[in-house]
C-alpha cells in the first residue's frame, strides 16, 4: 500500500528521469483513480457474473438446447469481461508501482519522460508521439 505523499519529499526532488515531482503527483492521483474504477468495476461483474451462475443452476432443471447454447454464450462473454477488467486493472497497478520506482512513463524510443497529458489519455503508453508516429510510419 502506498502512503499518501511519502514518496515525494523535499523541494525539487526528481523521482522520475526528467520529470517534475509535481508531474508525478499529478500521475499518481489519475492511475490511483483509474485503478480504483477498475477495481469497482471489477468487483461489480464478479458479483454479477455469480448471480448469473447461480440463476443457471436453478434453472438448469428445463433447458432446451438453445436456451443453454444462448446461456454458453452469455457466460463467455461475462468471463472475457472479467479477463479484460482483471488485465487493466493489473496494468494501472502496476504503472503506479512503476511511477513508484521512477521508471514509468519513459518513452522506450527516445528514453525523454512521456508527456504527462498523454499519460492521463493513455496510461498504458510506452512511446511519446514523435517515436510512436516514427514506428507507425516504419510499420506501415
Ligand atoms: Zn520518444
Amino acid at each position: 500500500m502506498l502512503v499518501n505523499g511519502a514518496v515525494i519529499t523535499g523541494k525539487g526532488s526528481e523521482t522520475a528521469k526528467g520529470r517534475s515531482a509535481e508531474e508525478v503527483e499529478q500521475l499518481r492521483v489519475v492511475l490511483r483513480e483509474r485503478f480504483e474504477a477498475l477495481d469497482a468495476e471489477y468487483s461489480l461483474a464478479v458479483a454479477e457474473n455469480h448471480k448469473l451462475r447461480l440463476v443457471e443452476i436453478g434453472d438448469a432443471a428445463g433447458d432446451d438446447q438453445a436456451d443453454s447454447g444462448s446461456k454458453t454464450a452469455e457466460r463467455d462473454a461475462a468471463t472475457s469481461l472479467l479477463r479484460t477488467l482483471l488485465d487493466r486493472r493489473e496494468q494501472a497497478e502496476l504503472a503506479l508501482q512503476r511511477l513508484a520506482e521512477g521508471t514509468y512513463g519513459n518513452c522506450e524510443g527516445c528514453a525523454k519522460p512521456i508527456p504527462a497529458a498523454r499519460l492521463e489519455v493513455f496510461p498504458s503508453a510506452t512511446t511519446c508521439v514523435a517515436c510512436k508516429s516514427t514506428r507507425e510510419r516504419r510499420a506501415g
